[in-house]
């Protein structure tokens, strides 16, 4: 499997249970009973299952964390700890 490249186009569609490799803003599109919204995920080690659709939930990414602090020109909060300590990596 061919790991998703980190471009931020939008394009990477995750599934419940897989890994989070990018920190981000992530489109949630359930299956058959809400309609997509957006959502960040930073701190999850995996996308959650959903409580109504289970795992056929799907993550897709709008922007990763890193696109979005270059985008805004935002420094890293450094008053706070970073979940894992790796939460900006290049
Ligand atoms: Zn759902």
């Amino acid at each position: 499997m061919v790991p998703p490249a980190i471009t931020g186009t939008g394009s990477e569609i995750f599934r419940a249970g897989e890994a989070v490799q990018i920190k981000g803003l992530y489109r949630v599109i359930h299956y058959a009973h809400r309609l997509p919204h957006e959502t960040a995920i930073l701190a999850l080690k995996k996308f959650p299952h959903c409580n109504q659709c289970g795992d056929r939930v799907r993550f897709e990414l709008v922007r990763s964390v890193g696109e979005l602090l270059k985008d805004y020109n935002f420094q890293p909060d450094e008053t706070g700890p970073p979940a894992n300590g790796d939460l900006l990596t290049d």
